[in-house]
């Protein structure tokens, strides 16, 4: 039987020992912070930020390591992302967004794009011409991208292999929301990209109207009615607001330049949700068209789509001359 991701480990650095439970928010830093009641896979208690609307979960059980293995998840992502309907609208989808910044984002010839997996973006971006680096925590995934002819590293070195400030581009794709530290790894990525230079990133919206109203329900039901499973993954440490992203973004010397809301690609959907064997699998396979047309009309959609530009006088680079 087919699984939803089981584990996965922040793809763009080592994990922090401590899992980000100082009870404060990783995204503006306040520690007006409540309990929302949901606890997911026995485990991960998922808290919400008064001050930003951010949503994170902390591990109750930040001594043992997440139950799952890689494999699961290595083997979920291989099978997903070689899919040729998905990859292509993905395509299509950074097609848009890259077209979206070209007017004011100068030459976009190079890009770094962290927690690359088997390498669509790279491979993408290389067929646009621009000079293409991934880097990913998953052997297996670089190793597929490699077998490809990209140019792919492990993440941890991104460090020595990409001088600082020499890329003009920086991605991450449906990847922040692995960390349960979003700032930390900023920080070790941004040196990265050129003063100037444009971030691009997807990662799921905290204020999807579907994702607050099943959450709504399970507190109202004191969790005896509980559909949070498609909108709440505990592979996901962090669900960011647009307000939590930029609160997160400014102080590191980066500016929201255009905010989109998208739903998932529909290839992909399709795929999470035929794996699933279940009566609540099965009635989100048939509804999630639908609900996919209504909310891309209202410009709603569980995914954020964000554009943003690193300041000419951003924060030094990581290996000081
Ligand atoms: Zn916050």
């Amino acid at each position: 039987m087919k699984q939803r991701p089981a584990a996965r480990t922040d793809p763009g650095h080592t994990p922090p020992a401590d899992q980000g439970t100082d009870g404060s928010c990783p995204a503006c830093g306040t520690t007006d912070v409540s309990q929302t009641g949901l606890l997911t896979a026995h485990r991960y208690r998922l808290l919400l930020c008064s001050a930003c609307g951010t949503q994170f979960y902390v591990d109750t059980q930040r001594d043992s390591a997440d139950s799952a293995s890689h494999y699961q998840w290595e083997s979920y992502k291989l099978g997903v992302y070689n899919d040729d309907l998905v990859r292509r609208s993905f395509e299509d989808r950074y097609r848009e967004l890259l077209e979206k910044a070209r007017p004011t984002a100068g030459t976009l010839a190079s890009v770094l794009d962290v927690g690359c997996g088997i390498g669509n973006f790279v491979a993408f971006a290389d067929r646009l011409g621009m000079r293409a680096i991934g880097s990913d925590v998953s052997p297996r995934a670089i190793e597929e991208a490699r077998h490809r002819g990209l140019d792919v590293v492990s993440a941890d070195q991104v460090a020595d292999v990409v001088p600082d400030e020499s890329v003009d581009a920086l991605t991450f794709w449906d990847v922040i929301e692995h960390v349960h530290d979003p700032g930390d790894f900023l920080r070790a990525v941004l040196p990265k990209l050129r003063p100037g230079g444009v971030l691009f990133f997807e990662t799921p919206d905290a204020d999807f109207p579907v994702r607050t109203a099943l959450l709504r329900l399970y507190r109202l039901t004191r969790g005896r009615a509980d559909l949070t499973g498609p909108m709440y993954y505990w592979e996901h440490k962090i669900y960011l607001s647009e307000r939590g992203l930029r609160a997160l973004l400014g102080p590191l010397g980066v500016d929201v330049t255009h905010v989109e809301r998208q739903t998932s690609v529909r290839a992909k959907m399709q795929r999470e949700f035929s794996a699933r064997r279940s009566v609540k699998g099965r009635l989100l396979r048939l509804t999630w068209p639908m609900l996919e047309t209504v909310f891309r009309r209202a410009g709603r959609g569980n995914k954020l789509l964000v554009i943003a530009r690193k300041r000419d006088e951003s924060i030094s680079p990581s290996t000081p001359e």
